[in-house]
């Protein structure tokens, strides 16, 4: 039987399982059952053993359970970064990103397969976007790298390739579902949502309750040069979005996540920095410095440790917290889009 034709089980809610069990007439506990066996793990309709084969049989005929495929895993061991290359039904490559820490393992997943958004620096720009990644598609990267490494994800980051908050409908169930105490029961002060910065989404995200941590991708404080590097500045200015950012911020009464790749010669002069301070000085936020990652865009340079210092220098004397991200796994291409690029390449 062709697979392609059958639904999924894996992203479905309780209530749309308790209708499967209702039109089939079996006992409405075998919800429970279904439910309980789809999210416990990577499983199959097989495996399902408290119930009975015609149940069992019956499921088969029109539904299965899709996961990812793992194509290939690329591993840095001095940092203990996994990247998993993954393949969806429709053979779309996605990739995830496993960051050990102390604390705990760290999953940066992808919300599209490519992206819209072109900021100039980034790899899951290039090609554009190739379509949504339905909620289930998400859940799952946490799925197949928790059966790959037989540890659970603490933390789940949604900085890979894409753009959450062009996807807002698929982020929101994906939201829903990793926290349900049925699946992952992951709390939502472990989820952080990264956005180039679309303001009226961000919005709906504050007035949603969704409760997770923001991060905004800024790279610039003048708008001129920001509608240079990150497009959707032109649809959404820096006026509209600090705005939103304020708002996301009172409104959740968590502290927002500015991320500055800071590209050697074009956003990283003291006069950013001013700026950049001025812009935040009165914003609930963290500051994170990141050297771009060269690898996907070889005519742009990443700013040298030096002057990443001395940005951030400028930054803390005016009172604005900042960090500086290790730039993890970039020996293995692990920002954003740039494996996935590579591999088409390759083909
Ligand atoms: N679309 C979302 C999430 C994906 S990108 C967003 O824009 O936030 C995740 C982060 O990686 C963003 O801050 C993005 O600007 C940054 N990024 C992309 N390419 C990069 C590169 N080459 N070097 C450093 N950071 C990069």
């Amino acid at each position: 039987m062709d697979n392609i034709h059958k639904k999924n089980l894996f992203g479905m809610s309780k209530a749309e399982i308790e209708e499967i069990v209702k039109k089939n007439n079996w006992q409405a506990y075998r919800a429970e059952q279904i439910y309980g066996w789809v999210y416990q793990g990577i499983g199959q309709i097989d495996a399902m053993s408290n119930l009975p084969g015609h149940i069992r049989e019956e499921l088969k005929q029109q539904y299965d359970i899709f996961h990812l495929q793992i194509i290939e895993k690329f591993e840095e061991k001095k940092t203990k970064t996994t990247k998993y290359l993954l393949r969806t039904e429709d053979d779309l490559l996605i990739e995830a990103v496993l960051l050990r820490y102390k604390h705990g393992n760290s999953l940066c997943i992808s919300s599209q397969a490519g992206c819209n958004m072109a900021c100039v620096f980034c790899a899951s720009a290039i090609g554009g976007l190739q379509r949504n990644l339905s909620a289930a598609e998400m859940l799952s990267q946490v799925y197949v790298t928790e059966e790959d490494t037989g540890k659970k994800i603490s933390n789940v980051v949604m900085m890979g390739s894409g753009e959450p908050l062009d996807n807002y409908e698929n982020t929101i169930g994906f939201l829903e579902l990793v926290s349900d105490k049925n699946t992952r029961n992951l709390s939502k002060r472990n989820i952080t949502v990264s956005t180039c910065g679309i303001a009226d989404k961000i919005v709906l995200l504050a007035d949603s309750g969704a409760g997770v941590n923001l991060s905004v991708s800024l790279h610039s404080p003048f708008q001129e040069q920001r509608e240079k590097i990150m497009p959707v500045a032109r649809k959404f200015s820096l006026k509209e979005l600090m705005e939103a950012c304020r708002y996301y911020a009172e409104k959740t009464k968590r502290r927002i996540t500015l991320e500055y790749a800071l590209i050697s010669g074009v956003n990283d002069t003291p006069e950013h920095a001013l700026a950049l301070a001025q812009l935040t000085k009165t914003l609930h936020c963290l500051v994170n410095l990141i050297p771009m990652n060269e690898a996907s865009r070889p005519s742009l340079k990443g700013s040298g440790e030096k002057n990443v210092a001395a940005f951030a220098e400028i930054l803390t004397k005016r009172q604005i917290t900042v960090t500086i991200r290790r730039t993890l796994g970039s020996s293995i291409n692990a920002a954003c889009g740039q494996l996935r690029s590579g591999f088409y390449k390759g083909d």
